[in-house]
C-alpha cells in the first residue's frame, strides 16, 4: 500500500530551484533512503514531510490525504529526527521527552510513562535526571530518536540520524529503526553512509541538483551499475563520498 507519493515536487529559494520536479512513490513498512551529495535537496525534501518548507510546485500526499491541506492531522501521525539537535538544553532528558508530548495533546500522567518508557527503549533511562548538556553526542542523538517515537508514529522521518556518531553508538541506532521496520512503521531517512543505506534500505533514491537520478533497491542499483551502493553513487553523481563519511573516522 503506498503510504506517500511525491509527484512534481519542486521547491525554489529565489533563481536557486533546490528540487526539481520530484516524483516518487514510498509503501508502508518500507525503509526509503535518499542519498546524494551536499546540495541535492534530500533535506528540502524531509522538511517538506514536516510542513517546514512549503513545495513550490507538484504535492505530497501522506494516507491519501494532500499535505497542504491536513498539515496538522498528518504531522501527529509523524515522527521526525531532524538533522540538527533542537533538544531543549535547559531541560532533563526526561522533561525534553514530556514537554514534547504536550504538543500532541498526550496527559501528563501518560506521557510520564510513555518518556520512561522510551527512555528504557533507548537505553538512556540512567541518564533520565541528568541535564541534557551532560548527555555525550551519540546519547543526545538516542534522546532525538525516543523523542521522535513519543507519538507512536506510523512514520519516521530521519534525517542523518547517524551522522556524527561513532560506530557502537550508529549500531545501537540501526539496531533500534531494524526493530521499528519489523514493527511496520514506516522509515525515511538521509543518508551520507552507504553501508547504512545497504543496510536499512529497501529502496533508495539517489539525488543530484535537485533531481532523483535512479530509485530503485540497493541490491538492483548495484547490478545494474556495478559494484557496491558507493560505486554506484559516484558513476552517478559523479562526486566521491567525503573522507569524514567514513565510519572508522567518525568521533561521537
Ligand atoms: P542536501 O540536504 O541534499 O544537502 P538541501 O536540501 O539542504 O540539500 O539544499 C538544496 C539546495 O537548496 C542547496 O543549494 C541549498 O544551499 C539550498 N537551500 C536549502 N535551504 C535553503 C534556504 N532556506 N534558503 C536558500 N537556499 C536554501
Amino acid at each position: 500500500m503506498v503510504i506517500i507519493e511525491a509527484k512534481g515536487l519542486t521547491k525554489d529559494y529565489g533563481n536557486l530551484r533546490a528540487v526539481d520536479h520530484v516524483d516518487f512513490q514510498i509503501k508502508k513498512g518500507e525503509c526509503f533512503g535518499f542519498l546524494g551529495p551536499n546540495g541535492a535537496g534530500k533535506t528540502t525534501i524531509m522538511r517538506m514531510f514536516y510542513s517546514l518548507v512549503v513545495p513550490t510546485g507538484g504535492y505530497i500526499k501522506i494516507f491519501g490525504m494532500d499535505l497542504n491541506r491536513h498539515a496538522s492531522y498528518i504531522k501527529s501521525r509523524l515522527g521526525i529526527l531532524p538533522q540538527d539537535n533542537n533538544l531543549d538544553l535547559e531541560l532533563t532528558t526526561l522533561k525534553n521527552l514530556i514537554v514534547y508530548a504536550r504538543y500532541f495533546g498526550i496527559s501528563s500522567s501518560k506521557s510520564k510513562r510513555k518518556a520512561e518508557e522510551l527512555l528504557e527503549y533507548v537505553g538512556l533511562t540512567e541518564k533520565a535526571h541528568v541535564n541534557i548538556r551532560n548527555l555525550s553526542g551519540g546519547m543526545q542523538r538516542a534522546l532525538l530518536l525516543a523523542r521522535a517515537l513519543i507519538n507512536d508514529p506510523e512514520i519516521l522521518i530521519l534525517d542523518e540520524p547517524t551522522t556524527g556518531l561513532d560506530p557502537h553508538s550508529r549500531l545501537n541506532v540501526w539496531n533500534k529503526l531494524n526493530e521499528l521496520k519489523e514493527k511496520n512503521t514506516t522509515l525515511i531517512l538521509t543518508t551520507h553512509y552507504m553501508e547504512e543505506a545497504e543496510r536499512l534500505c529497501d529502496r533508495v533514491a539517489i539525488m543530484d541538483r535537485g533531481k532523483i537520478v535512479a530509485i530503485d533497491t540497493p541490491e538492483n542499483l548495484m547490478g545494474i551499475y556495478g559494484g557496491n551502493l558507493e560505486d554506484v553513487y559516484l558513476k552517478l553523481t559523479g562526486k566521491k563520498l567525503k573522507e569524514e563519511n567514513n565510519v572508522e573516522n567518525n568521533k561521537s
